[in-house]
């Protein structure tokens, strides 16, 4: 009898900050672990977001059991509502998580065909030759799991993203005794968060950003503006029992912000005292010292209410003198120069503004190197897999599990791709499968290829240059000296000569060859090569070149 054999492929997720999602595969199963985004860095020109590539799941799609989400944030929840009608399978989680599955699913249009299975945070459920049961675990956000799964080839620990709040905000710490109780039974696998394996000690609690707040209601000598993730639910619990304290009404601006905190009431993740949100046409009949407004912009996203403030672009609300506005997020790497630029742009309408650098407004939901140890030793685990995080995170929370004891042969740096094939006694990495990113450009997924921003990158810093050749109808030979039009690339009134010379340049270059009918495919490669190198010459910039070619 052949002994069982799993496979572990992670397609997002390592080797990067974003879009988690790690492949299970036993024997005729396969199940998934997260679906999700990565906002796209700057020089990704027009992208909107990222998500994993799912090649590899779409050839064994009758294989797979079902998706389980562990919790309702962007970068393990915002791929499903692109990949999901692909895959047409069920989709496992807590409550809240389901929530924002919902209002994802909804404004794609893709909420009706989807089957979402609702399990409580300790629940049990069965994928094929997989055992799911949740565990609950500490993170930014509320109804946050970790996943225990039993295999024919071992057991299996999955932690989510976590952190060990002893205080936090919903006042459910993450279960370490079935963790415990797991670890002296033996696991086989640990995989563990590595987003802030860079960080010694413990990441602090929920509770000093509660205490930050409670001081900055107290003290703002007028309204307090509070931007965040709208996913970040125990955050905007926060902000909403401060205001309550201080005796201020809360406006809630944004449609994102409205949609989710409206779920999350409904659900009951959030409690607000009885007429503490407000309506905005309230507004204008309140002291700006019992205002607060919550909204999104943490990220400088130009679309956001916060940022629209800023410019005074805003319908109902304007950034006025004595506003303090707190940024009650980290900046989402790649982000930094937006975020500058908003908290340039409030501090000249005259606001004050209190960012995680000046003020303890943010704490992560991340454990630290501390936490992170407690964990491997609590699980003790054969083998372990650093997941979430770029490729230095991976190794320091490796180093970790050294430091602990473990083996190095038992540990396991994996990139997205890579198959790992676990037997009670050894893993090995057997092969790769098709990953990397799938790119959403507005409406359309996947047809954006990094040719297509190599081009977008390329005309936005030195323009293009379009050069009309004209050929006879019969003859097909060349007629007439080239046209070139340019836009972006230089002042065409200063660079007229400059231009005028290009003219002449491939007039010369493609003079020899007059007297025979114009070879559209040599004719287009001589122009690119012969302007690109007189260009460089002239102005060190490499427009985009397009010939053309005209028939008269
Ligand atoms: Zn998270
Ligand atoms: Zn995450």
């Amino acid at each position: 009898m052949t002994k069982p054999r799993l496979k572990i492929i992670p397609l997002g997720g390592l080797g990067e900050i974003g879009k988690n999602m790690m492949v299970m595969e036993c024997e005729d199963d396969i199940i998934i672990i997260d679906a999700g985004l990565m906002f796209p860095e700057e020089e990704m020109l027009g992208i909107d977001l990222v998500i994993p590539d799912i090649n590899y799941l779409l050839e064994k799609r009758e294989k797979i059991r079902g998706i389980i989400i562990t919790h309702g944030h962007e970068d393990h929840i915002g791929a499903l509502p692109y990949l999901l009608p692909q895959l047409d399978v069920p989709v496992y989680s807590t409550k809240l998580t389901q929530g924002l599955i919902s209002v994802k699913l909804k404004e794609r249009k893709a909420l009706s065909e989807a089957e979402l299975k609702l399990i409580p945070p300790s629940g049990q459920f069965t994928l094929g030759k997989f055992k799911v049961e949740f565990f609950p675990v500490c993170h930014s956000i509320p109804d946050s799991v970790g996943l225990i799964i039993f295999t024919p080839v071992g057991t299996i620990v999955h932690s989510g993203d976590f952190k060990l709040d002893y205080t936090p905000v919903d006042g459910k710490p993450t279960d370490l005794s079935r963790l415990a109780q797991l670890g002296a039974q033996g696991v086989l696998l640990l995989l563990s968060d590595s987003t802030y394996a860079e960080l010694p000690g413990y990441t602090p609690s929920e509770k000093v950003v509660g205490e930050t707040l409670d001081h900055i209601m107290a003290d703002a000598p007028g309204r307090v503006i509070v931007t965040t993730f709208s996913s970040l639910v125990s955050r905007i619990q926060q902000v909403i029992d401060s205001a309550a304290k201080h005796q201020r009404r809360v406006f809630i601006v944004g449609r994102s912000m409205s949609d989710i905190v409206r779920m999350a009431l409904e659900l009951g993740y959030l409690n607000a005292p009885d007429g503490i949100l407000a309506r905005l046409d309230e507004l204008r009949r309140m002291p700006h010292n019992k205002v607060v407004f919550i909204t999104t912009g943490s990220q400088g996203e130009p679309t956001s209410a916060l940022v629209r403030m800023a410019n005074r672009d805003h319908r109902q609300v304007h950034i006025l003198r004595g506003d303090t506005v707190v940024l009650s997020a980290t900046p989402v790497p790649g982000n930094e120069s937006l975020i500058n630029r908003t908290v340039d742009n409030l501090f000249k309408q005259g606001a004050q503004v209190l960012y995680d650098k000046v003020a303890q407004v943010h704490v992560h939901g991340h454990g630290s190197q501390e936490e992170l140890k407690l964990l491997l030793n609590l699980v003790k685990p054969k083998f372990f897999i650093p997941i979430h995080g770029e490729y230095r995170h991976l190794s320091l929370h490796a180093k970790l599990a050294e430091s602990v004891g473990m083996s190095k042969e038992n540990i396991f740096k994996l990139e997205d791709g890579d198959i790992l094939e676990l037997n009670p006694q050894t893993g090995k990495i057997t092969g790769k499968v098709a990953s990397g990113n799938v790119y959403v450009d507005g409406l359309s997924v996947g047809d954006i290829g990094s040719v297509v921003l190599r081009d977008r990158r390329m005309l936005s810093r030195d323009g293009m240059v379009v050069v009309i050749i004209a050929v006879n109808r019969q003859t097909g030979k060349l007629v007439g000296r080239p046209d070139i039009v340019s836009r972006g690339f230089v002042d065409t009134r200063e660079a007229r000569d400059m231009i005028e010379e290009s003219r002449n340049v491939v007039a010369r270059a493609l003079d020899h060859g007059r007297d025979r009918p114009a070879e559209w495919g040599f004719i287009n490669t001589k122009i690119r090569d012969v302007l690109h190198k007189f260009y460089y010459e002239q102005t060190k910039r490499r427009p985009m070149i397009l010939p053309f070619m005209v028939k008269v």
